[in-house]
């Protein structure tokens, strides 16, 4: 169905926004982002004019997890008619977890079926409940007592969580289950984007309907919010020799238990909340558990107080043929597996833009404020790119922040001004020294962000009790990452949170 805007908007006066701001650059170590709350002048419709220019479009959104769904209900409330797609036979993305792993267990067979999921079994949250959820709908304990209460529960609590959002809002009714989306161009005329899938499975489901067996279809639609997640194709460390070594690899993406790392020594690396999860994990079963990682401290190497068979090491120097692994200090262990813990990569195997967007060592570029590819605004846009952030909250910042662009509620910038503003934040990027592949690590500026974004269609800023809750539950993380999540609580900021919920009632 081809579905056209309802009524051209009013032409766009220039003012000077009451929300450009400008931040001091903070850099820390490699991980360091540089603020990229550096904005041209907005401009903003007409007042008068706005309610009556207010545009209804026919989006496409790619994705039912979090991002996906509360993408739907901010397109919906504004006005839009929302199809989403989705290829998985219920919502929750990420956080439907599943025993199944892939054949290949480093997940870099680009012919490989993908899992989704990169949940293990034992996974709780790394952030207290009370600061994952979404702003108007928190992410509670239930009042009946059932589920998990804890605050950092595990993840099936939160997978009930999204299934209550998207019950709440009458998501389920916009996804179209098991229809994958296999290309997503640009119509020639009219600014229009053409949407391919592919059935899956039945092929049924939610709104969607029609048979499976792989069948092929496709549609027209004013925009594209792409939420297709981006904890599925894994980053693999470069380890020298690792081609003659005899061991076995495998990615955290296939990490589920650790049963099948009984007796075994394994190098396991990375430092990331996964990797310090899953070496701890492994270390329960495992004859010895060895840690690399680029960004230990001299003064943490070496055995793990309370292990008798973890220690952590600097960065595997190479991989031996006689099964050894060395690492940069001199060391060295006879190892059975290497486990990357090493991120991922953001991929988008159906986006096809004639070279407008690209991915360049893991820079989703280029992208106005990690959302709006300048040239292609706002009728394509990326929903959860940036990392090192609370997501939940800032997808439903970023979604709020689309729906308003799509609809002519705000207007962003010309294509020029948002393409001066990427470029400068390349520029403060590479003058700094930080990598591309650090491009959307909002670690120092998340909140200076989720309130630029709230600025720009009045809603509320982050709250300054998750500022504050965020910060607490890092350094706690940091400290004692095996007792962090069971730690007596602040009681303060507990209150103040559940006092602010209570503003926003939740029907969980
Ligand atoms: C191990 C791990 C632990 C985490 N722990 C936490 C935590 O404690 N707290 C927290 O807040 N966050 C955590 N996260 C981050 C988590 O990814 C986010 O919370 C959030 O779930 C991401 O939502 P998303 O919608 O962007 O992506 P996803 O949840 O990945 O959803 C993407 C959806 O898109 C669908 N899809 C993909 N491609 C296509 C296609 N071509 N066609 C149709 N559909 C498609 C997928 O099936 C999926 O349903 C964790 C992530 C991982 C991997």
């Amino acid at each position: 169905m081809l579905v056209g805007p309802k009524r051209l908007p009013s032409r766009p006066k220039t003012l000077s926004s009451p929300f450009v701001r400008h931040f001091p650059f903070r850099a820390r170590g490699s991980f360091a982002s540089v603020n990229p709350i550096h904005s041209p002048r907005l401009r903003l419709w007409d007042d008068t004019s706005m309610a009556a220019s207010m545009i209804s479009r026919h989006v496409a959104v790619i994705g039912a997890g979090a991002a996906g769904l509360v993408a739907a209900r901010e397109l919906h409330r504004e006005g839009h008619r929302v199809v989403v797609f989705e290829r998985e036979s219920r919502v929750g993305g990420t956080w439907v977890y599943t025993p199944g792993t892939e054949a290949d267990p480093l997940g870099t067979d680009p012919g490989r079926a993908v899992v989704h999921s990169s949940l293990y079994k034992s996974l709780r949250t790394n952030l207290p409940r009370e600061v994952m959820g979404f702003g108007d709908y928190p992410f509670l304990a239930r009042a009946d007592g059932s589920g998990d209460p804890r605050r950092y529960p595990g993840h099936e609590e939160v997978l009930a969580y999204l299934e209550d959002f998207a019950r709440e809002f009458g998501l389920e009714e916009m996804v179209r289950f098991e229809k994958e989306t296999v290309g997503v161009g640009m119509v020639e005329e009219g600014g229009k984007w053409k949407v391919k899938w592919r059935m899956r499975n039945g092929g049924g489901g939610g709104g969607g309907g029609g048979g499976g067996n792989g069948r092929r279809e496709e549609d027209v639609f004013d925009a594209v919010v792409v939420c297709n997640g981006h904890y599925t194709e894994p980053r693999i460390a470069e380890i020298p020799g690792i081609d003659l070594w005899p061991g076995k690899q495998m990615h955290s993406h296939n990490y589920r238990t650790p049963e099948p790392f009984q007796d075994l020594v394994v190098v396991l690396i990375g430092s990331a909340a996964s990797a310090v999860d899953i070496s701890r994990d492994i270390a329960k079963v495992a004859k010895e558990v060895h840690v690399a990682s680029r960004s230990y401290e001299d003064k943490t190497l070496g055995i793990q107080p309370d292990y008798k068979n973890l220690w952590l090491h600097p960065m595997i120097e190479k991989a031996h043929e006689d099964g050894k692994v060395t690492f940069l200090d001199g060391g060295s262990v006879g190892a059975d597996i290497v486990l990357h813990c090493t991120g991922y990569k953001y991929h988008f195997p159906f986006l096809e833009t004639n070279g407008i967007v690209s991915v360049d060592d893991n820079r989703v570029g280029p992208l106005y404020k990690h959302v709006f590819p300048p040239l292609l605004a706002p009728r394509l846009s990326f929903l959860g790119l940036p990392w090192k952030v609370v997501p939940f909250p800032q997808f439903e910042y970023q979604s709020k922040w689309i729906a308003s662009a799509l609809s002519g509620r705000i207007a962003l910038p010309s294509e020029e001004e948002m393409m001066a503003d990427v470029e400068d934040f390349y520029s403060e990027l590479e003058a700094a020294g930080i990598p591309k592949r650090y491009t959307h690590n909002l670690a120092n500026s998340q909140f200076e962000y989720n309130d630029w974004l709230a600025g720009q269609t009045g809603s509320r800023p982050s709250e300054e009790w998750r500022k504050k809750m965020y910060s607490d539950s890092s350094r706690k993380r940091r400290a004692g990452p095996e007792t962090y999540r069971d730690e007596g609580e602040d009681e303060t900021l507990v209150s103040q949170a559940h006092e602010d919920f209570a503003k926003h009632p939740s029907h969980r």
